[in-house]
């Protein structure tokens, strides 16, 4: 694969950007790969992974003279991060990032942002419940979406960042920015909460003891404990940075299990048969579409 940047740098480095340098390297996509983290414990621990040419010491530094900047920061993190890297970045640049809410992103970081550089937030639909510098790995985004809201962006820019993304392994669309976090409130935001919820409810169940529970986790239970072990840091930002969606999934979820509520009340069988024919169907067609690749893991797609 031939290159396609000179230089990447890649603000804050945990499970996305980590898994993007392996990938990078693997496919020679990068002329250099620089990386930055807040803490210099994660700087430290990347020198010695060694997944980046260079560890820079600051973001300020780190974008200097890169050609592409992709900011993997929790969402919440996004628009500091701006604010730090903008009197810094080349003229010409692309800047991206990869959280997994936009429009909000869009604002926090829109405004820092000098004439002369290319803003394509993107986000791509990968991910498992690992954090951190260790977690990532080449074949993360194989097969996966990466989601691009360029709104207005250069047209050469963006062809040449979604070729970054599809050598990175990623099936690549656009969308609006709003459109893509209520899609993303139905398919990732609101089953989250769902999760975390269910692994709060069994934990409070007095007449359950939690040995009992982990002993006995069935297939559907076990994936929610490992969904609800996700970074807190990165779903609380997600959560506040998507309120309306996930509010509007949310009291639609709600309905939807009082009625369910009801029939198994009422016992109204034919209600609950009809209902689970129409899911599984649903279910199907993931399947038919090739994106249940880590089936029985509903939570890879974030
Ligand atoms: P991660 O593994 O937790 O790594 C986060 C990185 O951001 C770390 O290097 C951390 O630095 C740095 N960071 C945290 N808070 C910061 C702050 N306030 N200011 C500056 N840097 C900060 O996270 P990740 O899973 O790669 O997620 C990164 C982004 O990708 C998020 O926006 C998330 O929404 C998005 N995303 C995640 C997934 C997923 O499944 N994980 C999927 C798609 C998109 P230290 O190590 O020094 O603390």
């Amino acid at each position: 694969m031939a290159q396609i940047y000179d230089r990447v740098a890649l603000i804050g480095l945990g499970l996305i950007a980590s898994s993007m340098a392996h990938k990078m390297r693997e496919a020679g996509l990068a002329g250099e790969i620089v990386g930055t983290a807040r803490s210099a414990e994660t700087r430290e621990t990347v020198r010695e992974l060694g997944f980046c040419d260079r560890v820079a010491e600051t973001a300020a530094e780190a974008v200097a003279g890169a050609d592409l900047v992709v900011l993997c920061v929790p969402v919440g993190a996004m628009g500091a991060v701006a604010a730090e890297i903008a009197p810094h970045l080349a003229e010409g640049a692309t800047i991206s990032d990869v959280g997994s809410t936009k429009r909000a992103v869009i604002e926090a970081v829109a405004p820092h942002l000098p004439d002369g550089v290319h803003f394509i937030p993107a986000h791509p639909v990968a991910g498992t419940e690992q954090s951190g510098p260790h977690s990532g790995f080449a074949a993360l985004f194989e097969n996966r979406w990466c989601l691009m809201t360029p709104e207005g962006a250069d047209l050469d820019a963006v062809a040449r960042y979604e070729g970054f993304w599809k050598a990175l392994g990623s099936n690549v669309d656009f969308m609006e920015p709003d459109h893509h976090d209520l899609v993303l409130a139905v398919t990732s935001h609101a089953p989250h909460l769902i999760a975390y919820t269910m692994v709060g409810v069994a934990d409070d169940l007095g007449r359950v003891t939690d040995s009992e529970v982990v002993e006995y986790s069935a297939a559907g239970f076990r994936d929610f404990t490992r969904i609800a072990a996700s970074d807190p840091t990165m779903w609380r930002d997600v959560f506040l940075s998507n309120k309306d969606a996930t509010l509007e999934i949310l009291g639609r979820f709600t309905e939807e299990l009082f009625a369910l509520q009801r029939a198994i009340r009422r016992g109204d069988g034919d209600h609950l048969h009809a209902y689970f024919t129409r899911t599984r169907a649903i279910r199907r067609g993931i399947v038919e579409a090739g994106q249940d690749t880590d089936a029985p893991n509903f939570g890879r797609g974030r």
